[in-house]
């Protein structure tokens, strides 16, 4: 049985519909005999949302409290989420980061991952229930909550497939995996169908945003496979393997 990190960024989860969607293919690929743990992004533009409340009462407003602010926007997809999983007939529980037991340093907004120590989520998932968890976020050894800086959910999903010992860590996007431009703006753009660590930090060194280039380097430093793809289509994203690897191993490929 094969264990899967599944992450899904906001654009995935902007609204309750797409959040049911969500929700069936969390379902479906349990249902295919896996062991499934999520990692959630705030909804659509929640977080930009919330830095625009924040300023419209302080344009310098305490790092503390801004960070404390943020970890809403995760929580409120992570709930739902959930919710959305037991309407489709399976059992889901959401942590925090803090549940979820990521330790961070104290740099508010900015934060490092110290350690994680997902011992509730382990044991969710290998009693056969689903885990949610919120993307993005952590505690610091003073119990304040901290934020990793803007898009750190694919880091928070790595990190939790690699403290997990995940087989995969799958990052969903509203794009069918790497391509050699953005899709969306060159229509002769190529998927990418596999690709190094090492190329994928070039392109983010070159400002190509597709993947946090930290989540790159945790996920080449402990060997995690990492598979970009769409939500929005079952077709084959892009692999991203250590070297020796057999891509055509990997779980949940079709
Ligand atoms: N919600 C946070 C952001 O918009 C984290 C993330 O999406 O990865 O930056
Ligand atoms: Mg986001």
């Amino acid at each position: 049985m094969a264990l899967i990190v599944q992450k899904y960024g906001g654009s995935s989860v902007a609204d309750a519909e797409s959040i049911k969607r969500v929700a069936k293919r969390i379902v479906e690929t349990k249902r295919k005999g896996n062991n499934v743990a999520v990692v959630v992004s705030a909804m659509g533009d929640t977080t930009d949302d919330l830095i625009d409340q924040a300023m419209s009462i302080d344009s310098n407003p305490p790092a503390r409290e801004m960070d404390m602010l943020m970890t809403a926007g995760e929580r409120i997809s992570m709930s739902l989420l959930a919710m959305a999983i037991h309407a489709a007939g399976e059992r889901a529980y959401s942590f925090t980061g803090s549940q979820a037991g990521f330790m961070t340093d104290a740099r508010f907004g900015a934060a490092h991952i110290k350690s994680v120590k997902p011992e509730r989520v382990a044991h969710v998932v290998h009693d056969g229930k689903i885990a949610i968890v919120a993307g993005f976020q952590g505690i610091n050894a003073d119990g304040d909550y901290t934020t990793l800086g803007r898009g750190g959910s694919d880091t928070s999903a790595v990190a939790l497939a690699v403290a997990l010992g995940a087989d995969i860590c799958e990052i969903y996007t509203d794009v069918d995996g790497i391509f050699t431009a953005d899709p969306r703006i060159v229509p002769s753009a190529r998927r990418i169908p596999s690709i190094s660590y090492d190329a994928i930090l070039e392109m983010a060194s070159c400002g190509s945003k597709v993947l946090a280039l930290r989540c790159v380097e945790y996920a080449q430093r402990f060997n995690m496979p990492l598979h970009v793809r769409s939500s929005f289509s079952h077709r084959m994203g892009t692999l991203v393997v250590p070297e020796g690897v057999d891509a055509r191993k990997l779980p949940d490929l079709e």
